[in-house]
């Protein structure tokens, strides 16, 4: 079973989120190992299709979650589907 993040705090004790960038700055602060990141999706579920998914022609794929580059065809513990605009507020 993955670790899992509450508020912003992983089990394992305090770690700030900070928000993806597009200009190559390293995406988000949390660790591969700590999300369980892998380079293969899981079933449907891959990063290009996660709502904290980051697509940049400069930096490449990034993530506002996980710390440095991943790919689309990867998969974390943190797999979130992004909210579609039919979706009420
Ligand atoms: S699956 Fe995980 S690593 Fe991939 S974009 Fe989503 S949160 Fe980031």
């Amino acid at each position: 079973m993955g670790r899992v993040l509450i508020d912003g705090r992983c089990r394992q004790g305090t770690l700030p989120l900070r928000g993806g960038t597009l200009d190559g700055a390293g995406g988000g602060a949390l660790d591969r190992a700590m999300v369980d990141y892998m380079e293969r999706p899981h079933g449907e579920q891959r990063c290009a299709g996660c709502s904290h998914y980051l697509a940049s022609a400069l930096a490449g794929p990034q993530c506002d979650l996980v710390a440095g580059r991943i790919a689309p065809h990867g998969w974390c513990a943190q797999f979130t589907v992004p909210a579609t605009a039919d979706e009420p507020a």
